[in-house]
């Protein structure tokens, strides 16, 4: 294909250009012609995972699946969204959806990641409401959100609480985190909290100390895992349908036993990452999941996921790591 000049490469879509040459992007139906690219058409759900998955979940549970997909195949893919919970839903149900699609909650800070029970950021108790002070890093999506649940040391009984912080409350400031390679459509940022007042009407009750914070945690990790067996779904599918169009020495990759057994190996991974994901729904819906429920399941199934678009990353050839193919996409957030 012929490059413009860089007059009527003007003309073309100053939105398609890349980020790097400032040229226009080629069309990739065109310039590729034997497999159809993520950006122009998502590929529908290639099986049932092998796993009869709608037999796992009630009928409200199917509808809600199958509600979110339609959406989901036609207005977000080939975006990975961030997902906000399903007030109503089963946590199966929130789960499955989440699944289809693919949290803003402040606790991380500057200086305490992974030992955030040492957090800094202080609620000192006034008249009609608190005062908050300190700092919080990686919040997402905190440069728009309307409200911040802060999480912050209570200065009279030590223990940690949440705060709802609105968007203008005086004394907030939100900055992105620049120069992110992963989770590009997550804007993280950094927030600071200089003498910010929130009535008392917007301390979130029920939320009494650290041991609240690890069951939020422990929620969100589920809906992680969710996350990534989402993923692994639309990796498979992306390379299904790519190994049925793409020809190479006369016939289409997927008659080719070693691509067919990376598929297998694929299948097999989400159809595991299903299952467990699934039990620990079930565990949570009977009051029975732990921590340590959410934390494995979250551990094991992003591992398997890892392992899963690795594999469809080879699968694709050179066109495993250009997002025009999707798979280049969620590799950002696996491996960084
Ligand atoms: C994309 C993204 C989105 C995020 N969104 C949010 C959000 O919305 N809200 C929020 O509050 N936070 C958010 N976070 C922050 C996230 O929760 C922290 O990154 C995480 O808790 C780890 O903290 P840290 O980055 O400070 O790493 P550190 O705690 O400094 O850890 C660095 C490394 O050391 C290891 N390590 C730490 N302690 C030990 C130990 N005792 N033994 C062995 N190894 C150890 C860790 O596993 C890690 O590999 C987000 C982060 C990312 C990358």
């Amino acid at each position: 294909m012929t490059i413009n000049s860089s007059e009527q490469q003007d003309g073309v879509n100053k939105s398609a250009r890349s980020s790097y040459s400032n040229l226009p992007a080629l069309d990739v139906s065109l310039a590729f012609p034997q497999a159809t690219p993520a950006t122009s058409k998502f590929p529908p759900c290639a099986s049932d995972y092998y796993i009869n998955f709608d037999g796992l979940l009630t009928s409200e549970e199917q509808a809600i699946r199958k509600k979110v997909r339609e959406c989901a195949e036609k207005e977000l893919a080939p975006i990975v969204a961030e997902g906000y919970g399903c007030p109503g839903l089963s946590i199966t149900g929130a789960a499955v959806a989440l699944a289809e699609i693919a949290r803003v909650d402040a606790l991380t800070e500057p200086d305490y990641g992974s030992d955030a029970s040492a957090l800094r950021t202080t609620a000192t108790k006034v008249e009609g409401g608190w005062i908050l002070e300190g700092q919080k890093r990686w919040v997402g999506n905190s440069t728009f959100a309307d409200l911040l649940v802060i999480l912050a040391r209570n200065t009279t009984t030590k223990q940690i609480n949440a705060f709802i912080v609105k968007k203008h409350a005086p004394g907030l400031t939100a900055t992105k985190i620049e120069n992110k390679i992963g989770l590009r459509i997550v804007q993280n940022g950094d927030v600071l909290l200089k003498n910010v007042f929130v009535p008392d009407e917007d301390r979130v009750p029920g939320f009494k100390s650290f041991q609240d914070t690890i069951t939020t945690l422990s929620i969100s990790r589920l809906m992680v895992a969710w996350q990534s067996i989402g993923i692994a779904m639309g990796v498979y599918d992306m390379c299904h349908r790519y190994l049925m169009e793409r020809k190479q020495f006369g016939a289409p990759l997927a008659v080719f036993q070693i691509t067919q057994q990376k598929l297998v190996q694929m299948l097999g991974n989400i159809q595991a990452m299903i299952l467990a994901g699934w039990r620990v729904c079930k565990l949570y819906e009977d009051g029975k999941m732990t921590a340590g429920h959410a934390s494995l399941a979250k551990a094991w199934i992003t591992s398997r996921a890892r392992e899963t678009v690795a594999l469809g990353r080879e699968l694709l050839g050179g066109n495993g790591i250009s997002t025009d193919f999707h798979v280049a996409k969620v590799i950002t957030i696996f491996f960084t």
